[in-house]
């Protein structure tokens, strides 16, 4: 049987920055479940000199680690005319509100959530104060009483506010996001958002991948499907399904890491630690507790720009409720093709609020951010289909001919539906709170010696859901082990 002082469970950021950490003199295996390593950061080509990120696509704060590295590979964009740039941000019937108003309501939103700290924390109901519970009705209130905001407009700017914190929580409903530990979430220090150059993410995953010897430690197409602790062994068995093989395999090991999605851990976690009583009770409490929401992207690819070009996003404020602008020929084709019913065009058009310009390149790229239920719909249809619908609505409310500019590439991610991820990040939902983030980061030591230890995204302290934390969590198991070790 193969024997691995170390098996590292997913090659995602957080497997990666654990097998550089452990370095070349331990003996370690990394098991990779999909036929690419990256995980939730995949950067796929888009066109020519352009590839594009369908997962994580900033670098969030500017003092960590992750971010020096990014930075010596030169992969950060030197956005100097970032100030310059604003949103473009139009109505259902085309009309253009003035983007200092949405700045003004920024402002009066994050106050709303600001507030929330002076809010009991709940701990004394069963379940604690929800963002949907508070925030939108604290805003709204703010918004009522400010002369410069048009009365018909306070409902849309609330639900383009609401709409845009559930894609940027990624929960499955505000009504499911825990205000108090919302509140209380720390960003990674430093500039909050940095854009990558055209290469997005890739040359972080490819540096991350040049650390690991090429003598076989990366296994991909290889899902473990069990662990087992052999107690009089003192070794770990672990059962591995090799997806092209179509062969199981057993390996013996003295410690894992696992990084698996907390998505693909509520699915499974019964099932591959089912002999591991301890470790079900240990965890089971936080891995249900714990959201994970979905967040999915629709990026069109065109020839010619027909948005302002100043601009760096485009807002849609869904002033008309039932409104669905005139489909065009095309986009009727694809439904009667299809045999798609038409309410689904609806469902999108408003699910859709917003979409930012990619600004590393000169090519026209939309990229459509799609939260809460509307970003589980888009996964169910193609990407012609979704991205002429995206498409048409942003003509409709900008009032741009649709046919006049057609988006010569669509892409479109899918994380809820990929059975290694089942969503896009964790966030703390009404259920869970500080100790079931504790429980989860907690390591598995059934003969005192911490044997699984969890890393991963969701399992950072502070700023779960983003690549540092995947980084920063996986480095910090590594050097764990090798204290053990050495
Ligand atoms: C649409 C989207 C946008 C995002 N935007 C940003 C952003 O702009 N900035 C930011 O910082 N973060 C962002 N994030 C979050 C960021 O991508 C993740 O936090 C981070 O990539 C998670 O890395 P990880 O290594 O913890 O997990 P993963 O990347 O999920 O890696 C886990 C790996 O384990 C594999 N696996 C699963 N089960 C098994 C098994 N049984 N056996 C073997 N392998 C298995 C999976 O295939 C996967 O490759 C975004 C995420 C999404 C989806």
């Amino acid at each position: 049987m193969e024997y691995a002082q170390v098996i590292i469970v997913g090659g995602g950021v957080s497997g990666l920055a654990a097998a550089k950490t452990l370095g070349h003199a331990v003996k370690y295996v990394l098991i990779e479940a999909q036929d690419y390593l990256g995980g939730r950061v995949l950067t796929v080509d888009a066109a020519t000199n352009l590839a594009v990120d369908m997962g994580a696509q900033y670098v969030i704060g500017d003092k960590s680690a992750l971010y020096k590295i990014c930075d010596e590979l030169k992969m950060l964009l030197d956005d100097d005319d970032a100030d310059d740039d604003e949103a473009v941000v139009v109505t259902t019937d085309g009309k253009v509100i003035s983007s200092e108003l949405m700045e003004k309501a920024a402002d009066f939103w994050e106050r709303s959530i600001d507030d929330a700290d002076d809010k009991p924390d709940g701990q004394h109901s069963a379940l604690a104060v929800s963002f949907a519970d508070f925030v939108p009705k604290v805003f709204q209130r703010r918004l009522l009483s400010c002369s410069l905001f048009p009365r018909e407009l306070c409902g849309p700017i609330t639900d383009y506010f609401m709409k845009s914190e559930m894609t940027e929580a990624n929960c499955i409903s505000l009504s499911d996001l825990n205000l108090i530990e919302y509140s209380n979430y720390e960003d990674p220090p430093g500039e909050y958002e940095n854009d990558l150059k055209h290469t997005g993410y890739r040359p972080l995953i490819n540096y991350l991948k040049s650390s690991i010897p090429n003598d076989q430690r990366i296994r991909l197409n290889c899902e473990v499907v069990r662990v087992k602790f052999l107690s009089t062994e003192r070794k770990l068995s672990v059962e591995i399904h090799d997806s092209q093989k179509q062969q199981k395999k057993t390996m013996i090991c003295d410690h894992i890491i696992w990084t698996t999605s907390l998505g693909y851990l509520k699915e499974h976690f019964h099932q591959i630690f089912a002999d591991e009583h301890d470790l079900l009770r240990q965890k089971q409490n936080a891995i249900t507790n714990i959201g994970f929401g979905v967040l999915n992207k629709v990026i069109l690819i065109y020839k010619k720009t027909f948005w302002r070009q100043s601009a760096n996003s485009i807002i849609l404020l869904h002033t008309h409720e039932n409104h669905l602008f005139e489909m065009s020929n095309t986009l009727q084709q694809l439904l009667f093709d299809g045999s798609i019913d038409p309410s689904v065009v609806q469902e999108v058009a408003r699910g859709l609020s917003y979409c930012d310009v990619l600004p590393c390149t000169d090519i026209p790229v939309l990229v459509c951010w799609f939260g809460g239920p509307a970003a589980i719909t888009i996964e169910n249809f193609t990407e012609q289909f979704i991205g002429q619908i995206c498409h048409e609505t942003i003509c409709s409310y900008l009032k741009i001919d649709q046919d006049r500019y057609p988006p010569v590439r669509v892409l479109k991610s899918g994380w809820h539906n990929n059975k290694y991820t089942r969503g896009a990040y964790s966030y703390h939902s009404v259920r869970s709170n500080k100790q079931d983030g504790k429980q989860l980061r907690i390591p598995y030591a059934p003969d005192g010696i911490q044997r699984i230890l969890f890393a991963g995204e969701a399992t950072h302290e502070q700023y779960y859901a983003s690549v540092n934390a995947a980084f920063e969590t996986g480095t910090q198991a590594a050097k764990k082990i090798l204290s053990i070790i050495n």
